[in-house]
């Protein structure tokens, strides 16, 4: 089924993450995916582990109310686009993973029409087929069937626990307040990780 959210809300997606993109689709498509495999749940249930940082977190963010800020959006830097969601409560949750094939066959030409674009080799007229393209991969993604685009599957893992307030220690090099749980220890000294990596250099 093709994507059921509102102009508005898709326009308001648009506009925080402050472009259109293919990948930015694809975030608006898994929080759909997420509302039909674990409901509608308050953001406070709700807990995203994300292997990207691409632009799709973006909608991710906006739209299932698991932002970093709050501690229910973690970020694992594997480079895949795939992304877990738990509920809290019940400890039930998916992983879900963007199948390669799902941008299409426009897919090869338009990565290379973008490297000419990035190199500033493209003439207009291949700007133009890019443009193009990158319209119609978008318009794919938000009418394919959410099992066309993501393959979904049991989590790896079980729900991670909830962001806690740790005690913080100053830096005995810089004088800065540090999470405890961030801090290094170097020839006795307690160090945040910046004060920690310019000492060990010296090494
Ligand atoms: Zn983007
Ligand atoms: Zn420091």
């Amino acid at each position: 089924m093709s994507c059921k959210l509102s102009r508005e809300t898709i326009s308001n997606v648009i506009k925080f993450h402050g472009h259109s993109c293919p990948g930015l689709r694809i975030g608006i498509r898994v929080s759909e995916l997420v509302r039909r495999e674990l409901g509608d749940l308050p953001d406070a249930r709700l807990v995203c582990i994300t292997e990207t940082d691409m632009c799709g977190v973006d909608a991710v963010q906006y739209l299932t109310g698991c932002t970093y800020g709050k501690g229910n959006l973690i970020h694992k830097d594997y480079g895949k686009t795939a992304f877990t969601f738990f509920d809290r409560e019940t400890g039930r949750g998916f992983r879900c993973l963007f199948r390669s094939g799902a941008r299409g066959d426009m897919a090869m030409e338009m990565s290379s029409l973008q490297q000419k674009i990035t190199s500033g080799e493209a003439n207009e007229t291949e700007q133009a087929r890019c443009k193009e393209l990158r319209r119609q991969m978008e318009e794919g993604l938000m009418e394919s069937d959410l099992d066309q685009l993501f393959e979904v599957m049991l989590p790896n893992g079980v729900v991670p626990r909830s962001a806690r307030i740790l005690a913080s220690l100053v830096c005995e090099a810089c004088g800065e307040d540090t999470m405890e749980s961030r801090t290094r220890r170097f020839a006795g000294q307690t160090l945040c990780q910046p004060c920690f990596n310019k000492v060990e250099q010296k090494v």
